[in-house]
Formats: C-alpha cells, sequence, structure tokens
C-alpha cells in the first residue's frame, strides 16, 4: 500500500513530504521548484523529486505550472486546492 499523506496545514505537508522513490526530504532539497506532486481526490498521493521524474511526469508539470496558481494554494480538510491562474 502507497504511503498515505495526511495534512492539516500546508507547512506540515512541505515539513514532511518525501520523494515517493528515492525517498529524499522535500524540506532538504535546494531543487524544491522541480519537484511534483500528484493528487488523487483532491489530496495528495505521493511527491517526485526531479531526479525520479520521467519525461511524462515533466510534462505534466510544465501544465499545471501553465494553469494553476500555486501561490495561492491551501489545504481544507485534509484536501489541497489550487485555483486555475487569474490573467485577466
Ligand atoms: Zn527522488
Amino acid at each position: 500500500m502507497a504511503d498515505e499523506i495526511r495534512m492539516t496545514t500546508l507547512a506540515e505537508l512541505v515539513a514532511t513530504a518525501r520523494c515517493r522513490d528515492c525517498r529524499r526530504k522535500f524540506r532538504d532539497a535546494t531543487d524544491e521548484n522541480d519537484w511534483s506532486f500528484h493528487l488523487r481526490d483532491g489530496a495528495i498521493d505521493s511527491f517526485l523529486c526531479p531526479d525520479c521524474q520521467s519525461p511524462e511526469d515533466r510534462a505534466e508539470l510544465d501544465v499545471h505550472d501553465s494553469l494553476l496558481d500555486y501561490k495561492q494554494m491551501k489545504v481544507t480538510d485534509g484536501r489541497l486546492g489550487i485555483p486555475l491562474k487569474d490573467d485577466n
């Protein structure tokens, strides 16, 4: 069974996040902007560091970066909400 990532706040999430494949800690990373995460039912399912991302993961990350406003990201009831960018 995959690790269940429980979160109450974004700060706690960042403090406990690890790469799914190599177990590297996100908190200690110097390349944190390149990490990706996967969502399942609005909850974070897993993180991947840049070293462990496939080309498909990177493509998905680029799409998300262009669509989603990560600065407005927040956690509500254990679920992550990321609004779409408002370019207007
Ligand atoms: Zn990794």
